[in-house]
Order: structure tokens, then sequence, then C-alpha cells
């Protein structure tokens, strides 16, 4: 069994991501929109600033309370949307309850939308076209080039169908020729079919969930979940003790995909620049 290092290959292409940014001589700006004090959203946008900085991207930080309207949120979104110094715009979810995220998504300009969540990215995404495609789906691709795991003529199964992450992935997994089942909670003999994964990514939310008995000798496993244990420490989805000595190749919980995700933000932020040449 080999571990896929998230934070190496992420370390490794950020260096590679900052010599390009460079040598563009232009600023080029990611705008992040925080709304509310969640704790956890609060690390995530912190991480996602510090790791701008490191390769040479301006952040531009905008908190607003977590009573804030509609009405507040989208006039920052529209004017951001016109400064030319902003090529990607992005809004840390969860929103607070009263806000409609789809709406407040869809004030964002899809030329400038580096989540690659609105339908105008994820629309181009399932027809095969050039476009900012959602960070940590691009983030489990990159890890599976950077291990040189041929994806062509085998079975994938994706565990969970998030717009965010399960759809997403699935498709991209069907452009690069595998052949893909997208399980979800209503999936019969899930084990069943987990268990034909020559690729197996879950993406459900719930700890340890996938045991050893549920995957195919050899198998790759994308672990994308992110559970808080009783204990305090962090597990993914897959439960790493007994699928570990099963698989060909596993990512880690914490340090597989998740570094990914913040890498391939940086590499659509300044994707978006260049295309908004
Ligand atoms: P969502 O809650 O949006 O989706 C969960 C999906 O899992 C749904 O499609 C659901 O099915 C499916 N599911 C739930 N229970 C089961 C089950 N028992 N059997 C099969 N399928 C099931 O989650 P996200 O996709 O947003 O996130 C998934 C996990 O990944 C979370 O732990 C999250 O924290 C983590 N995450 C990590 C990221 C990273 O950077 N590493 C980034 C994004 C997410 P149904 O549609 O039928 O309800």
């Amino acid at each position: 069994m080999q571990l896929i290092e998230g934070k190496v290959i992420s370390d490794k292409i950020r260096n590679q991501l900052k010599e390009k940014i460079q040598k563009i001589s232009k600023p080029i700006g990611l705008a992040v929109i925080l709304v509310g004090d969640d704790p956890a959203s609060k690390v995530y946008v912190r991480n996602k600033a510090n790791a701008c900085q490191q390769v040479g991207i301006q952040s531009y930080m905008y908190n607003f309370p977590a009573d804030a309207s509609e009405e507040e949120i989208a006039t920052k979104i529209k004017e951001l949307n016109e400064n030319k110094d902003v090529y990607g715009i992005l809004v840390q979810l969860p929103l607070p309850k009263h806000l409609n995220e789809r709406k407040i998504l869809d004030y964002i300009s899809p030329k400038k939308d580096v989540d690659g969540f609105s339908p105008y990215q994820i629309g181009r995404l399932l027809l095969g076209e050039e476009c900012l495609v959602s960070c940590t789906p691009q983030g489990i691709l990159m890890l599976l080039d950077a291990y040189n795991i041929d994806i062509t003529g085998k079975r994938a199964v994706v565990v969970g169908r998030s717009n965010i992450v399960g759809k997403p992935i699935s498709l991209l997994l069907l452009q690069r020729n595998a052949t893909v089942t997208t399980c979800h909670s209503r999936t019969e003999n899930l084990s069943e079919i987990t268990k034909q994964a020559d690729i197996l990514v879950v993406a459900i939310g719930k700890e340890r969930f996938i045991t050893g008995e549920m995957v195919k000798p050899g198998a790759v496993v994308i672990d994308v979940g992110i559970n808080r244990g009783q204990d305090g420490k962090l597990y993914g989805d897959v439960d790493f003790e007994t699928v570990a000595p099963k698989c060909s190749f596993i990512t880690p919980v914490p340090g597989g995909v998740g570094p990914m995700t913040v890498t391939a933000l940086i590499s659509n932020t300044l994707k978006a620049a260049i295309d908004g040449n």
C-alpha cells in the first residue's frame, strides 16, 4: 500500500503555480466573503488567504455579520465583479440559514467563479469544455495524476452525489475514460458496488463508514470526508485501519485530499486571471 501524500503534492504544485504567477505582470486578486463567525469557516478562510499570499495572489477579505442581508452581500459581490484587480470571488459556505446559498452564489460573475459552483461552469464541465472545475474534485485528479494512476478503462465508484464533490468528480472521471458508478444514500447493496471499484472515491460525511470488506484488493481509495471524532481527532469517511492494508493507494485524513482543495483554488484563480486578459 502506498500513501497518497496530499501535503507533499500540494506543496510541489503550489511552487509551480507561484512561478507562473510571478511571470504575470499584473496583480492577481482573490476576494473571499465570509458571513458570520462559524469557527470552521474562519479557519478555512484563513487557510485560503495564507495560501494565496504564499504564492503571490492578493487576497481581499470581506467579513459580514451573521445577520447580513442578501442585498448587502449582493452589493459587495456586484462591486467585486467590476473590480479589475479581482479575478476570483468566493463565498465561504455554509451561509447562515436566512440566506439562500444558490441566490447569493448566482450574483458572482461566472468568469470569476473560482469555486466552480455556477451553472455556467458546471454546464461547461458537463459538456467537457474548458472551465473552472470545482476545487476538491480537481484536487483529486491532481493527486491521481501525481501518482501516475491510470484512470482510462478503470471501474470508478463514487460514493456521494453532492454538487461540490460527488457529481463533479464523477463527471471528471468519466471524461478521463473511467467507467463510473455514482452511489448515494438510496443505493441498494452499496458494498457489492464498492467492491467492484478499481478507483473508489468516498465523499459522504460519515466517519469511517467504508470498511475493509467493502473494498476490492488493490483498489485506489480516495477519502474526501472530514469528520471530527468523539475523541476530537479528524477521521475520514474511510476506515483507514481496515482499508489501507487492502488497497494499492490511499489518501490519509488529514493530509490527503484536504490540502489539494486550496491548491486547486489557487490554480483556478490563476486560470481566471489568464483567461480574463
Ligand atoms: P453532502 O452532505 O453535501 O453530501 C453527502 C452525500 O453522501 C450525499 O449525496 C448523500 O446521499 C451521500 N450519503 C450520505 N450517507 C450515505 C450512505 N450511508 N451511503 C451512501 N451515500 C451516502 O457532503 P459533501 O459532498 O459536501 O461532503 C462530503 C464529505 O467530504 C464531508 O465530510 C465534508 O466535510 C468533506 N469535504 C471535504 C473537502 C476537502 O477539502 N477535503 C471538501 C468538501 C467536502 P443523498 O444525496 O442520497 O443524500
